[in-house]
């Protein structure tokens, strides 16, 4: 539909306004449901609303972030990320065991998750198995291995602003400090489907330091994140 503009009277295609295409340095929001190779939902952006990064930042795996190259926004696409353009092949060398005298006064249990600080950096390490007195810890992430179906929508894309850039990631309405995407689900601190471990760990996805977040919040100046 044509859109005059009141000063100049040019009148402007107002679809070509939005076909900004998603490559480096630009914000994206996304959509998405994430499958198994056997079709279970193991996530989907649904109520916590669509998902915004920055691309080209390594926000999200790298798989996805090809998948998503080149869309503009109202784009839908099936990504098919494999292991190695997503959260690895799963290794047995990430498998550790512990004597269970090293969790102290905790009682560990299968399955419980934690971070630790390892000769890789900080993980997120599963108890997988407890047998007597060892108790064997995965430093895989849990979907390590897997091969990722995502059905993404492309929401909208526009560019980045220089502190965003400068600081890798969104601002304002989503990645960075809670309101929707990334930034809000307990899952993201984990790793979450939508970001890769560095970010969901230690960067402004993290929901480890919440009032940090809510003082220092992307509205008040500075994101309160390095
Ligand atoms: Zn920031």
């Amino acid at each position: 539909m044509p859109v005059a503009l009141p000063r100049t009277g040019i009148a402007v295609d107002s679809t070509l306004l939005n076909t900004m295409r998603v490559a480096k340095e630009t914000v994206v929001a996304i959509e998405y449901t994430l499958k198994d190779d056997q079709g279970n939902i193991i996530d989907a952006s649904g109520e916590r609303g669509p998902m915004e990064y920055l691309h080209g930042a390594q926000n999200i795996i790298p798989g996805l972030e090809q998948g998503v190259e080149g869309l503009v926004a109202g784009d839908t696409k099936n990504v098919l990320v494999p292991p190695q353009l997503g959260y690895g092949e799963y290794s047995e060398k990430l498998l550790q065991l512990v004597p269970l005298t090293a969790f102290g006064a905790n009682t560990p249990q299968v399955g419980m998750r934690f971070h630790a600080e390892t000769n890789l950096g900080m993980r997120v390490l599963t108890i997988k198995k407890i047998d007597g007195e060892e108790v064997t810890l995965d430093g895989n992430h849990e979907l390590a291995g897997k091969t990722l179906h995502f059905d993404i929508k492309v929401v909208s894309v526009r560019a980045a602003e220089p502190t965003e850039l400068a600081h890798g990631h969104p601002h304002q309405s989503g990645g960075c400090c809670g309101g929707g995407g990334c930034g809000s689900g307990e899952s993201s601190s984990e790793g979450g489907c939508c970001s890769t471990g560095e970010a969901s760990e230690g960067g402004c996805c993290s929901t480890e330091e919440p009032a940090a977040q809510k003082q220092g919040g992307c509205g008040s100046g500075g994101c309160g994140c390095s």
